[in-house]
C-alpha cells in the first residue's frame, strides 16, 4: 500500500482528509507540518509496522475519539500540551478568554506581584500560556481532579514553566485574594444532546446540571472573597448562556460586567471587576 492509498482508504471508510493525513504523519513520526512532504511521497510504500498503528488510529478516529487524545497533543496558543483522556482537549475558542486576561494584565496599574488563578485547569493550557506570555505573573492552577493535576505539571515541566498547582474544587479552601480569576468551567447541561458527541472526554469536565451554570453559579458566588480590590473575573462559557452568567456576575458583586466573542463571532466569554466599595 502507498502513501496516498492509505489516505483514500480511510476517507472512503468515512475520515476526514485532513485527519487520515495527520495520522499517517504520526505513524511515520512526522510532524503535522510535513503535510506537503505527504504529498510529495504519495507513492512511497507505507511499511508493515506503520500501516498496523495507522489502520488502528483511523479506526479510533472513526469511532469518535479526538484526534489529540490519538496523537497526544494539541497545540493551544502556540504551545503544545500533552493531552490524553483525562483531561479536556484544549478548543481554539479558549484563546479568546487568554487574551482577555493578558489584556486585563496589561490593563493593570502597578508592575510585579500580580496573581492569577486558573480554575479548572485540565491540561495546564490556560494556565500555562498566560505564564508563557507574562513571566512576571504568578500563576497559580486548580483542579479537584488529581489525573488533570497529573498532567498539566507534566506540561508546565515540559514547557519550562513555573506554575503553582492545587487540588481543590474551584475556589474552596483558598486562603489569598487574586488580580484574575479564570475559568473555562464545564458549562454544558446534563441533557444536552450534544453531549453524547464528547462521550471521549471526561464528562467531569463538560456538563455541569440541569442548565449547564451549576459550576459557573458556584465561582460566581466564591469571587468576591477572593479578588483583589479592582480585580477581574472572566469566564469561559456556552454560546447562549451570556446573559444568564452577566446576570450571574452582577448578583455576585461584580461590576464593569461585559463579554467577548471567540472567533466564530459568539459571546463565549463574560467577565466582571471587584471594585472596592466605600
Ligand atoms: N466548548 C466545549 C464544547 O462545547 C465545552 C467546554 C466546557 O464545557 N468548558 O465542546
Amino acid at each position: 500500500m502507498t502513501l496516498a492509498q492509505a489516505v483514500a482508504a480511510a476517507t472512503a471508510g468515512g475520515l476526514d482528509r485532513l485527519d487520515a493525513q495527520l495520522l499517517l504523519l504520526h505513524a511515520l513520526g512526522r510532524p503535522p507540518s510535513d503535510r506537503a512532504w505527504l504529498l510529495a511521497h504519495d507513492g512511497d510504500p507505507l511499511a508493515a509496522a506503520h500501516e498496523a498503528l495507522y489502520r488502528q488510529w483511523a479506526e479510533r478516529r472513526g469511532n469518535g475519539e479526538p484526534l489529540a487524545y490519538i496523537t497526544g497533543y494539541k497545540e493551544f496558543f502556540g504551545l503544545q500540551f500533552q493531552v490524553d483522556k483525562r483531561v479536556l482537549v484544549p478548543r481554539p475558542d479558549t484563546e479568546t478568554l487568554v487574551e482577555w486576561a493578558l489584556e486585563r494584565l496589561r490593563a493593570h496599574p502597578g508592575t510585579g506581584g500580580l496573581s492569577v488563578v486558573d480554575l479548572g485547569t485540565g491540561s495546564g493550557a490556560i494556565a500555562l500560556s498566560i505564564k508563557h506570555s507574562r513571566p512576571d505573573v504568578l500563576v497559580e492552577a486548580v483542579d479537584a481532579s488529581v489525573d488533570a493535576l497529573t498532567i498539566a505539571a507534566a506540561n508546565a515541566k515540559a514547557l519550562g514553566l513555573q506554575v503553582t498547582l492545587r487540588f481543590a474544587s474551584w475556589l474552596t479552601g483558598a486562603t489569598v485574594r487574586y488580580d484574575l480569576i479564570v475559568a473555562n468551567p464545564p458549562y454544558i447541561a446534563d441533557t444536552d444532546p450534544h453531549l453524547p458527541g464528547l462521550s471521549h472526554e471526561p464528562t467531569q469536565a463538560l456538563a455541569a446540571g440541569p442548565d449547564g451554570l451549576d459550576d459557573i453559579r458556584a465561582i460566581c458566588s466564591q469571587a468576591a472573597a477572593h479578588l483583589k480590590p479592582g480585580g477581574w473575573l472572566l469566564l469561559e462559557h456556552g454560546w447562549e448562556q451570556a446573559q444568564a452568567v452577566r446576570a450571574l456576575l452582577q448578583a455576585a458583586g461584580l461590576s464593569n460586567v461585559g463579554g467577548r466573542r471567540d472567533l466564530a463571532g459568539i459571546e463565549r466569554c463574560s467577565g466582571g471587576q471587584w471594585l472596592e466599595l466605600g
